[in-house]
């Protein structure tokens, strides 16, 4: 008799762990947006008016945008071994980072989490289940986003700012969310290389694994931008000790989400998308009228969306006369001729 309950009880257990595993695995393949940089909409920065000057006026923060800035964010946690991992290899390098945590892991994660905001590191929602909240009723989605705020505020006394949409999938919702909503600027694909995707890895093939994809994140680095991890997998764990490391033998400081926007002086708004920290007096948002494409290329990319990672619509020449219908910081949404679509205001020209 006692036997069983004992078997029954590894069942429901077992089972438990697969139920959040397969909700959390399905997170990655439907999160990747593509981070293709090859278009000429990347040139934004050395197009943008000189005469901006940082802005490091701001008294009340911790940093300035001047210092070398990266947030790490991990999804999908807290996890009872590898998330303590995380922590330990942060503390050990002075650093804190930003844990984007699902419902269903909080109560049970509630001593992690506790220990994380202890560091300073930040505590952000990851929705309750990890639906995809584009195709949720106006209820569940409204449940999916308070449900872990009510959840994090019993553990930790305070509601979290940040909102990271499962899957990266927030098309539509924007509003609906209320609040800010964190996306990523490096990805680290974790996922991909996690040990359970690669049960034939010898250790020498799993150590160079590691090595190239810690090594494509220190390079890519730079002040503002947001990385993307999951800290669900010991695969990720031990990418972290490199990645934090690399990071902070570069002179970076790591630091949580809040407190790089702070430090950049960009307020976080409910419903707007964020995918690295910018200095907002380098951001030109455009007014709607006529314009003309202006730039050093032949051609310039139209995007379905208004960001470098998205997909291109077509490449329009310049000198193309285009009319802004509406525009989110440094990009528009134009009309032309042939289509539409976003395009870096850097691009444009008053006609
Ligand atoms: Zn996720």
């Amino acid at each position: 008799m006692k036997r069983r309950f004992k078997f029954t009880g590894i069942i429901a257990v077992f089972v438990a762990l697969m139920t959040v595993f397969s909700a959390c695995n399905k997170n990655p393949s439907e999160t990747p947006e593509p981070s293709g940089q090859g278009g000429y909409d990347i040139e934004i920065t050395s197009q943008t008016p000189s005469d901006t000057k940082t802005d490091s006026s701001s008294t009340t923060s911790k940093y300035s945008s001047e210092d070398k800035l990266i947030a790490l964010t991990f999804d999908d946690g807290p996890h009872s071994s590898t998330t303590g991992r995380i922590l330990d290899i942060l503390e050990e390098n002075n650093s804190v980072a930003t844990f984007f945590v699902v419902g269903y892991n909080i109560e049970r994660g509630s001593e992690i989490i506790r220990r994380a905001t202890g560091m300073g590191c930040e505590i952000g929602n990851h929705s309750d289940g990890h639906k995809n909240l584009t195709k949720c009723t106006d209820d569940v989605l409204r449940e999916q986003v308070d449900e872990p705020n009510k959840k994090i505020e019993k553990i930790t006394g305070s509601s979290p700012t940040l909102f990271r949409v499962p899957g990266g999938a927030y098309k539509g919702v924007e509003s609906d969310i209320g609040m800010p909503i964190i996306q990523w600027s490096i990805d680290t694909e974790d996922w991909k290389f996690k040990d359970a995707a690669h049960p034939d890895r010898t250790a020498e093939e799993r150590e160079a694994d590691l090595k190239s994809i810690s090594d494509r994140v220190v390079a890519e680095a730079k002040n503002g931008d947001i990385i993307l991890m999951h800290d669900i997998y010991n695969f990720t764990a031990d990418l972290t000790d490199l990645i934090v490391k690399g990071l902070v033998e570069q002179g970076f400081k790591l630091v949580t989400v809040s407190e790089m926007f702070d430090a950049f002086g960009v307020e976080l708004k409910d419903g707007t998308v964020y995918r690295k920290a910018e200095n907002p007096k380098e951001i030109t948002t455009l007014a709607s009228g006529h314009y003309t494409v202006r730039s050093k290329y032949d051609t310039v990319n139209v995007r379905v969306e208004p960001s470098t990672e998205s997909e291109i619509v077509t490449e329009i020449p310049n000198g193309t006369a285009v009319t802004v219908e509406s525009a989110v910081e440094k990009w528009a949404f134009i009309s032309f001729e042939a289509g539409s679509g976003w395009i870096s205001s850097a691009f444009l020209a008053k006609q």
